[in-house]
């Protein structure tokens, strides 16, 4: 094939491919009405090809046909002209404009002329390695603690002050838990993750979660091998581990830095604050002071004074008075405390700190915006309320034609059942052993949970957790969820649900967990996300249908049909039998077969040698088989002895 002809092959496979899709969107649209879209006022044709679910390289080829010229995927295009695109595709748009919303500024065109700011670390890795010990010790090293007496408040995370002068803010929340929800919401908060790893354990399966989550985050590590100070710490095997999962530690030539530590004795520990500071010095991490504040939700709670959710502040200054908005909340900040419930009067870039005066708790993983006046946080948070709420109805009505095509799929296929001749009993009908599963019921079963958890943020994270479980048989739904301690209500909002109870990070009352059981309520009481992931699983396992298989036992072959008598006028047939393979016996269950059709299917009357009543009959042997209710056989037909074999499956 010379150039030219390959160039016409391909222009005539995108050709193909460009029908096949106008076609497809043409059917969709008369099969399901339009579909309700919102746009903003400026789209790039990258998420415009994304909103409206067209390949992007085809989307810029059909644009091109309608006539739109010298695009490419990062051209913006106005909000009107996409609805006109989006009609073209099937959707009925509606433009929404979001000047009314608040936005983060663009990023700063030189970063390196800002003020530097402190760096923000997570520490990860295996239940029991030590992190809470780590964190414990650091936290003695708080800024504000030291001038506190010790008596630390829960905010989800501290600063530690350095001999230098430098600080490091560490984060405190529930480890992967908080890391993963605002992962999944696009907050990459932190800046360095320390990975925890204990020399007589090395490394384990949440060790390597870790790993994965802060590579896919890009965010650099420093390794800690802890409790060196215990007599089976093996730090080269753990060194060995490491490499051997991905990471690139300075002994095998890469560059992520090893720190051997005791969080017991204390030893290796002022190296490990400065192997952190020497990576943040690498990183640069820095951001203006002024201008309107940026930062990220990392967990909220009611609290006693109030609602309360702390805020790592990533840019700007927060001060009381400030307006701010997060989500669809927002909040005239009445007092900022940092993590020793003290109030401060500024809370600079990289810095944790609470506040109080919210509307409606924030969620974890919220970002948070300043705003200029009360007026324009509250538009805001409506503007957000609404678009959120036209997300809602467009999800809804998705799902609702979703299910139609799942509901006329069924049917399709149940009227190809019906019209193919047999073909039920043929699938049904099985060899020596084989194993078929058993068919599934349409739609999926709901299986219900109620989650509380020590704060917001875990409790998010739970959620999360739990609704990624699922398949098309069973799928898991979060009734209620809040953060605080189960109480009554929740036990009987369980019980009237059929749901189970789900409790993260704290402790359970004891009246509590006897009323649960009085009512039957079951609890999964967790403060290890991945443990609780693991017995969810197993709860909706338990209510997926089990594997059915049906293994023959013993296959009689019919030699000939003889009536006998059994009261006055009956009769009854009884065929005579020999016995092919394996054994049959009276108490199984039995089905005649015919070409490979299933004709009967029951229990035996009688089982006989000669005239003898027998138990069972073994290959080889002949004997008579009658059945009460039929007594249809012929000369051919299979016997087949048999057992239903019941399975459990799993998620
Ligand atoms: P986490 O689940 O990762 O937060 O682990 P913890 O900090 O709760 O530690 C688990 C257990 O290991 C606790 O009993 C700690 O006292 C113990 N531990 C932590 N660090 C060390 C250490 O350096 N040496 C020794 N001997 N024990 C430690």
């Amino acid at each position: 094939m010379n150039d030219e002809d390959t160039h016409a092959a391909y222009e005539e496979h995108l050709a193909k491919q460009r029908e096949k899709a106008e076609r497809k969107a043409r059917k969709e649209a008369e099969r399901t009405g339009p579909i309700p879209i919102a746009l903003p006022d400026l789209i790039s044709i990258s998420n415009l090809a994304l909103a409206l679910k067209v390949e992007k390289e085809l989307f810029l080829e059909q644009l091109a046909e309608l006539g739109f010229e010298g695009i490419n995927l990062e051209s913006i295009m106005a909000g009107d002209t996409a609805a006109l695109v989006a009609q073209e595709y099937g959707y009925e748009p509606t433009v929404v404009s979001d000047t009314e919303d608040l936005k983060a500024r663009p990023p700063p065109a030189d970063p390196s002329v800002l003020p530097p700011r402190p760096p923000v670390v997570t520490i990860m890795g295996h239940v029991d390695h030590g992190k809470t010990t780590l964190l414990d010790y650091l936290r003695k090293a708080s800024v504000a603690l030291q001038e506190h007496g010790g008596i630390t408040q829960h905010i989800g995370a501290f600063s530690v002050n350095l001999t230098d002068g430098k600080n490091i803010t560490f984060l405190d929340t529930p480890g992967h838990a908080a890391f993963l929800t605002m992962r999944q919401r696009g907050a990459n908060v932190t800046d360095i993750v320390v990975l925890v790893v204990a020399a007589d354990d090395s490394v384990k399966p949440q060790t390597i979660e870790a790993i994965k989550h802060a590579r896919a985050a890009k965010v650099p590590m420093v390794v800690a091998i802890n409790k060196i100070d215990k007599e089976g710490a093996r730090i080269d095997h753990c060194k060995a581990d490491l490499a051997t999962n991905g990471v690139e530690i300075e002994d095998y030539g890469g560059d992520v830095q090893v720190v051997c530590v005791s969080g017991k004795t204390g030893q290796g520990m002022d190296d490990l604050e400065e192997n952190i500071l020497a990576l943040a010095e690498m990183l640069d991490m820095r951001a203006e002071t002024d201008g309107p504040a940026e930062g990220w939700i990392l967990e909220s709670s009611l609290k006693p004074v109030g609602k309360a959710a702390t805020i790592l502040v990533k840019r700007g200054t927060l001060r009381p008075g400030d307006y701010i908005a997060a989500g669809t909340t927002w909040a005239k900040i009445r007092h900022l405390r940092n993590e020793a419930g003290d109030e401060i009067m500024e809370a600079p870039p990289g810095t944790p700190v609470e506040i109080l005066g919210w509307r409606d708790l924030p969620s974890a993983g919220d970002e948070v915006i300043q705003a200029p006046d009360e007026g324009r946080a509250k538009t805001a948070v409506e503007y957000r309320a609404g678009l959120r709420d036209r997300e809602k109805d467009a999800k809804a009505h998705e799902q609702i034609v979703e299910q139609r095509r799942l509901h006329q799929e069924k049917r399709a296929l149940e009227d190809e059942d019906d019209s193919g001749n047999n073909g039920k009993s043929r699938r049904e009908y099985g060899t020596w052993g084989t194993t078929e599963a058993a068919p599934t019921e349409g739609g999926a079963k709901t299986v219900n949970f109620v989650v509380k958890g020590d704060v917001h943020g875990s409790v998010e994270a739970v959620c999360t957790s739990i609704l990624e479980i699922g398949s098309n048989e069973v799928q898991p739904r979060v009734l209620r969820s809040a953060a605080g301690h189960l109480i009554e209500s929740d036990v009987e909002h369980a019980a009237a649900s059929r749901s189970t109870l789900v409790n993260f990070n704290q402790p359970i009352m004891g009246h509590i967990k006897a009323l649960a059981e009085a009512n039957g309520v079951p609890i999964l009481d967790h403060n290890v996300i991945y443990h609780l992931h693991d017995d969810v699983r197993n709860v909706l396992s338990s209510h997926l249908a089990p594997d059915v298989s049906i293994k023959v036992l013993g296959e009689a072959e019919v030699l000939q049909v003889f009536p006998i008598n059994v009261k006055g006028r009956k009769f009854n047939n009884i065929a005579g039998c020999r016995i092919r393979n394996g054994t049959v016996a009276k108490t199984n269950r039995f089905r005649v077969v015919r070409d490979g059709q299933t004709m009967h299917d029951g229990e035996l009357e009688s089982l006989k040698h000669v005239k003898k009543d027998i138990m069972e009959a073994k290959k080889g042997s002949e004997c008579g088989i009658g059945f009460e209710d039929y007594q249809e056989f012929e000369v051919g037909d299979v016997i087949q002895a048999y057992e239903e074999v019941r399975t459990k499956r799993s998620l």
